[in-house]
């Protein structure tokens, strides 16, 4: 299975950061990822995808977004849609984040509307799941992260050749406390299993499964030596070329 680590800097950087961090990107042996089959990409704020898409130029490194809206275009003020960000080389779109869960009110079923929107578009989406801590201590993770593969992924067949899934527990967000690498595993092939059992067993082993969650270079290692992990998607230690290059040498 291919790894794929992905760089979510959510509200952060500024447009003069850019030019430094693609440099960064540039002082890495990227040789090394094509035999390794290991996929970089990071996904800057909207207003920075064209900068970053420049400053990428040449390196084996994808252009990503952080959110979408479901509809083609229309009145929906501050939205960009699927197709937009295909225009700007977008190639994959992270969908159901827990922030965007938690701040902005999206629920199962119009996160599946942005995960069709963005498949059919052409950009692979990333799924992201995870329970609350509260949910994790009543026991409840597994039926909240199957609720939500569920409610996320009904009518979206069309979607299961070009999906991605990140575990991202939410106590393991921004905190720095990491899922053990066995509570990631756990997790992950039980994520596998819904996949299997909604698609095929094949299809489900093609589907690559990420770990988001205060991942570091110092645990990255650990974390990817599991089975199903596939990769990581990266919040904070995505924001220094150097910190994310390291996670990217673990991988
Ligand atoms: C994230 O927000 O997707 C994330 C995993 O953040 P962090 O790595 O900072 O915990």
């Amino acid at each position: 299975m291919d790894r794929w680590i992905v760089g979510n800097w959510k509200m952060n950087g500024a447009g003069a950061e850019i030019s430094a961090y693609a440099a960064g990107l540039r002082k890495a042996d990227t040789q090394g990822w094509g035999p390794r089959n290991v996929h970089v990409a990071v996904c800057p704020p909207y207003p920075f995808l064209a900068a970053v898409r420049q400053a990428l130029a040449g390196l084996p490194v994808g252009l990503g977004a952080q959110n979408v809206h479901p509809a083609a275009q229309g009145a929906f003020t501050g939205e960009v849609s699927a197709g937009m960000l295909r225009e700007q080389g977008v190639q994959v779109c992270i969908v159901g984040h827990s922030e965007r869960r938690a701040l902005f009110h999206e629920a199962d079923a119009f996160i599946g509307e942005k995960l069709r929107a963005v498949a059919t578009a052409g950009i692979r989406p990333i799924l992201c799941v995870g329970e609350t801590l509260a949910e994790r201590e009543a026991g409840r993770q597994l039926a909240v992260v199957q609720g939500q593969l569920a409610g996320c992924l009904a009518g979206a067949d069309a979607a299961a050749e070009s999906l991605l899934v990140a575990y991202e527990p939410v106590w393991a967000i921004g905190t720095g406390r990491t899922a053990t690498a066995a509570q990631a595993q756990e997790m992950h092939a039980a994520i596998r299993a819904w996949l299997a059992a909604r698609w095929t067993a094949a299809a489900s082993r093609s589907i690559p499964l990420l770990y988001g969650g205060s991942v570091t270079a110092q645990n990255a290692a650990g974390l990817f030596a599991e089975t199903d992990v596939n990769g990581a998607l990266v919040g904070g230690a995505s924001l220094k070329a150097d910190a994310f290059l390291e996670i990217v040498q673990h991988a």
